[in-house]
């Protein structure tokens, strides 16, 4: 359940949204058994959440999204340069998807700013997001079977130590620079502008 703020032309209420994992191969016969039995699944999770879910009355409140993940040995490819989720689509677990595809583009912008030529811009381009690129989609990758998984071990395990981790402060500093796209590798974050936003090298 993630908070999203007011929507554009609605009322003044914060509005929420829903997310709720299934298989693909599952999607239809969820589909098909009804909001009852899903609402009952969802409560028996989360009891609190049952004034919040008397406004989900129909399948058509929510959109089917589904995802793959991407790896690429490189983002150009002769004439054509992959940016955003064609070149590195991941699972939505660190919510980064759309922040590292905009990324991607201000990079692009700066390198040809910088650059003497076409080539050397791409160049720049992939040398500079590589080491951002590789660190996010390996977290990605390792944190999937956490969050959607089958294997019960590993949710217990993710119970005993995701909260723990979240109150101390190395960990938890740690997740927040990771969930607000300012690591820019293993090592190091970028640097904070004035504006409060991440100084991407070369904008
Ligand atoms: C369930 C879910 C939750 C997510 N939550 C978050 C989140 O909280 N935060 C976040 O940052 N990211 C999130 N993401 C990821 C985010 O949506 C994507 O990473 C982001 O949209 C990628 O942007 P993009 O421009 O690379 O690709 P897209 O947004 O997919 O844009 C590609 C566009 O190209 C069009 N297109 C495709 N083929 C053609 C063609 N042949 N000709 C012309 N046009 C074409 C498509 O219609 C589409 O409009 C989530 C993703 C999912 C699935």
């Amino acid at each position: 359940m993630l908070p999203v703020g007011i929507a554009p032309g609605g009322d003044d209420n914060d509005d929420v949204t829903l997310f709720w994992s299934v298989r693909v191969t599952e999607m239809k016969a969820v589909r098909a058994r009804g909001l009852g039995p899903l609402k009952a699944n969802i409560l028996d999770i989360w009891p609190e959440l049952a004034p919040l879910l008397e406004s989900l009355t129909s399948f058509d409140q929510f959109s089917d999204a589904t995802y793959r993940d991407v790896v690429m040995p490189g983002l150009r490819r002769e004439r054509i340069l992959f940016l955003g989720d064609c070149a590195h689509g991941m699972s939505p677990q660190l919510g980064m998807g759309a922040n590292l595809a905009l990324a991607d583009a201000a990079t692009l912008a700066g390198a040809l700013v910088h650059a003497s030529s076409l080539d050397a811009a791409i160049a720049l381009f992939e040398q500079t997001r590589k080491r951002t690129l590789s660190l996010y989609s390996f977290v990605s990758r390792w944190l999937t079977p956490f969050y959607q998984g089958d294997t019960i071990a590993v949710g217990w395990l993710r119970d005993l130590t995701f909260g723990p981790a979240c109150a101390f402060p190395p960990t938890r500093r740690a997740m927040l620079t990771m969930l607000s796209g300012t690591q820019r590798d293993w090592f190091a974050r970028f640097p904070i502008a004035g504006d409060g936003l991440p100084d991407l090298p070369l904008v």
